[in-house]
């Protein structure tokens, strides 16, 4: 089985697609750290994020460097949204995730073009969402839990500037595809969007369309 989860930049979609791999036994990828390795490596090779042949350049960066701690930083998610504009770095980085994709027994992956683009045979499909003003309380307080010294005005927008980006681009942008569920969790909490995800994953297995 594959499952596709799409969303905005905070949303929870990471979230909700680790509850689902756990929960039905599924290995699950996180393809923004992909798009974030390659932002990220980009900078250690004192490049611009905005030029495609640097950013292709780094898209050989190294495996190890998917572990590395710097990813999670949200600078390192502004790279990640520059780089992820050039269709170069899209096509170097797709097969990588369709064969994550389609290996035997399934998966779960998360991002921006799963639906749309990597998994369009998907299973079942997510689009997570709510709004930037609920994304970025929370991006905010998981900020202020870890210390980190940022105003809730920059936070909402760094969170405008993303969703701008990922979804205005020309190659594969953020998109709802046609058959997947829409999840808004502005008003739900972690637990709840959860089980609301798994529900509709449960019911897609029982009912294919
Ligand atoms: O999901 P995350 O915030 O880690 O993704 C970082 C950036 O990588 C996103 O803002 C988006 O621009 C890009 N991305 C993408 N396609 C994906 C996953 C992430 O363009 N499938």
């Amino acid at each position: 089985m594959i499952v596709a989860v799409d969303g905005p930049t905070a949303s929870g979609k990471g979230t909700i697609a680790h509850a689902l791999a756990a929960h039905f036994g599924l290995p699950v990828l996180d393809t923004g750290l992909l798009y974030r390795a390659v932002g990220y490596q980009t900078q250690l090779d004192h490049g611009d994020a905005d030029n495609a042949a640097d950013a292709l350049a780094a898209c050989a960066f190294p495996d190890a460097l998917l572990a590395d701690p710097a990813l999670r930083y949200e600078t390192t998610g502004g790279l990640a949204s520059r780089v992820s504009v050039h269709p170069q770095v899209r096509a170097a980085l797709l097969q990588r995730q369709v064969d994550f994709a389609n290996q035997p027994g399934g998966a779960v992956l998360d991002g921006r073009d799963i639906g749309t683009v990597i998994a369009p045979h998907a299973d079942a499909k997510l689009f997570v969402t709510a709004s930037a003003e609920e994304r970025a309380c929370r991006r905010f307080a998981e900020m202020q839990a870890r210390g980190v010294d940022m105003t809730y005005a920059v936070v909402l927008a760094d969170i405008h500037a993303r969703d701008a980006r990922d979804t205005g681009r020309a190659d594969a942008p953020l998109l709802r595809a046609d058959d997947a569920m829409l999840l808004d969790t502005t008003a739900m909490d972690r637990d709840a969007a959860i089980a609301a995800a798994i529900a509709f994953v449960e019911e897609r297995v029982r009912r294919p369309s």
